[in-house]
């Protein structure tokens, strides 16, 4: 079956966000010097059908930047581009059970990496974009993720001088993966463009716009759209529900069972394939960068709207 009622669905929507706003567990990161600065009261939760119906509740339309969110959509946007298996030739799709910066990972792989909703395997991924400029494969990604978000992304160019200035380990991550002949691109120009593409500014309310063409077979619900195939969508909900939440996508899958993709400046799509999907913000993180109250209310969301995956009734 399909939703719950529009009723219904706010209800659960509303009880949900009651539930979890007092919970103050986490820290806000700060390893960006500017994602400090987020208020950590901030928690916003949309819900967008396949049908297009909309629900929100809280912070819904306040901006963030998008961070890791994006390397599901620009993998979605390269193997729409390239294939899906001359992705997987360069770029893995199991777990690293490391954090999402790991250079060991990429290490103990022959400079391969495992994923692409890892650092390693997404700059990889983001080089894999063809374009002949650096500001070309920017625009194409810019114009990629527009597409799925319904509406025309714009760069929160706080957000992209602050991680430029601080992003040392992603370039040393480019170099490495230079030096093993795995990356398509420049370095340099690709880690910029990576850091753009982290930077762009979205809402809860994109996200899940974002997350419902996935799970409408590439079909943007509001504009009616054919984003990416449906085989591509189908491939990158796969490795959301493998790699999506770093090294706690096991926990995440066995206690809510959808594929998702978090940021560390406190989003979280979850997707429920032929339904819809769950855009949450809320800044403050635990020790993996999975946003707590975001984690918190796609759990109770996940039972109240019976989107497990793995659930027969
Ligand atoms: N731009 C961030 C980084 O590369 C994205 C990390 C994240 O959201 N987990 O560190």
């Amino acid at each position: 079956g399909g939703l719950p009622s529009k009723t219904r669905v706010n209800e659960v929507l509303a009880e949900a966000h009651a539930r979890y706003a007092p919970h103050n567990d986490g820290v806000v990161a700060d390893y960006i010097p500017i994602l400090a600065e987020a208020d950590p009261s901030m928690f916003g939760l949309s819900l967008v059908g396949v049908n297009g119906h909309t629900h929100q509740v809280g912070d819904a339309e306040i901006a963030f930047s998008i961070q890791s969110i994006s390397k599901a959509f620009v993998f979605a946007l390269v193997c729409e581009a390239i294939g899906h298996n001359a992705v997987h030739d360069r770029v893995g799709v199991n777990n690293t059970g490391l954090p999402f910066n790991s250079v060991m990972a990429l290490e103990l792989h022959d400079g391969s990496p495992m994923n692409p909703m890892v650092n390693a395997g997404a700059i990889a991924t983001t080089a894999m974009m063809p374009a002949t400029s650096g500001e070309e494969r920017w625009q194409l990604i810019r114009n990629g993720l527009s597409r799925f978000a319904g509406r025309e992304l714009m760069l929160d160019g706080e957000v992209y001088r602050s991680e430029s200035l601080t992003n040392q380990r992603n370039h040393a991550i480019a170099k490495l993966l230079d030096s093993y002949d795995r990356l398509d691109a420049n370095a340099e120009d690709t880690v910029d463009v990576y850091t753009r593409q982290c930077a762009l500014a979205v809402t809860a309310q994109d996200l899940a716009v974002m997350g419902a063409t996935l799970a409408d077979g590439g079909v943007n619900p509001i504009t009616g759209e054919q984003v990416v195939s449906a085989e591509v969508s189908r491939d990158t909900l796969a490795v959301l529900a493998s790699c999506g939440m770093y090294e706690r996508s096991g926990e995440w899958l066995f206690e809510i069972g959808l594929p998702a993709k978090s940021g560390v400046a406190g989003g979280i799509v979850a997707i429920s394939p032929g339904k819809g999907a769950l855009g949450t913000y809320s800044p403050p993180l635990d020790e993996a960068g999975n946003s707590v109250r975001g984690q918190r209310a796609c759990a109770y969301l996940s039972r109240a709207l019976g989107l497990n995956l793995f659930a027969s009734t």
